[in-house]
């Protein structure tokens, strides 16, 4: 059995990059406990893991102690609760990813210039809400264009994205602000293409395969995505989170067998699955 990986699969960029910043500081701090604020991961596994290294979770930074390093994930957060955090923790890591650090900078820049801005997206992600903070008084997020309708007179409008939205969705919404403002809307399209990537990849490798297994949480809204772009050409498509979950049953007459993950799913877990489907098919 020949087991074919997706051109593109796993972690972000912005995932990649806040679980080394994270075990760097295991490396360094030595004792020192070390909190993310939310979740810093969206899969079970690799919390587990960080989890045995000292790392935790608090919910509020209020919970952040003294001697605590304290680990902005890479959603952001608004400036309140950055400086609430280096109040109180002795020390903050910044995982904020570079391309959600520019959704809050345009805004806080248009917001600065007296103007409006309009992002869309879920106004209820953490992600939406770090970058209101910025803009507090200028910002308005929408679902979708139908939104936009109930919105004030907009003034010299930014029209900016939450980075995993799809395109559809933001062009729609920008065409709507255009209507609705008293001058040309800057249009900044701020959508990070990780998500989209994986989707292409998976859904070409899954025309050439006999069974597809996406390794993710079953929470995780981008695996759950992933699953369903495997299922529209591969009927015997497998969410799972860990390689017990393979079912030899289901690799029967599989000749080959397609892999991806999930934006959140650790290398190391990958490894796992593709060695015991090789295992399994010897
Ligand atoms: S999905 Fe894109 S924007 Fe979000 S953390 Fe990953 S790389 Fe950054």
């Amino acid at each position: 059995m020949e087991v074919l990986l997706a051109e593109e699969f796993g972690f972000c960029f912005g995932v990649e990059r806040a679980v080394e910043l994270v075990e760097e500081a295991v490396q360094e701090e030595g004792a020192r406990p070390i909190r993310s604020l939310g979740p810093l991961i969206h899969n079970a596994q690799e919390m587990e893991r960080l989890g045995a290294q000292g790392v935790s979770t608090i919910d509020s930074p209020d919970e952040a102690g003294a001697d605590t390093i304290a680990v902005i994930r890479a959603h952001g957060v608004t400036p309140q609760v950055q400086r609430d955090l280096e109040q109180r923790a002795a020390k903050v890591i910044d995982a904020t990813c570079p391309f959600v650090t520019r959704v809050q900078h345009l805004a806080e820049r248009a917001a600065r210039e007296n103007r409006d801005v309009v992002v869309a997206g879920n106004p209820d992600h953490p992600e939406m809400i770090g970058v209101v903070g910025y803009a507090p008084n200028n910002t308005y997020v929408v679902r979708d264009a139908a939104e936009v309708a109930a919105l004030p007179h907009l003034r010299s409008p930014l029209v900016v994205s939450q980075t995993t939205i799809k395109l559809q969705t933001f062009l729609e919404v920008a065409e709507a602000v255009r209507e609705k403002a008293d001058a040309e809307p800057q249009v900044v399209n701020t959508i990070c293409s990780a998500t989209r990537d994986r989707q292409d990849a998976a859904r070409a490798l899954a025309g050439q395969v006999d069974a597809f297994y996406v390794i993710g949480g079953r929470h995780s809204s981008n695996s759950v995505k992933l699953l369903a772009v495997c299922q529209e050409q591969c009927a015997k498509s497998y969410l799972i989170e860990t390689p017990a979950e393979i079912n030899p049953a289901d690799l029967e007459n599989v000749d080959k067998v397609g892999v991806t993950a999930g934006a959140s799913t650790p290398n190391w877990l990958i490894d796992q699955v593709v060695k015991k489907l090789h295992e399994l098919g010897a």
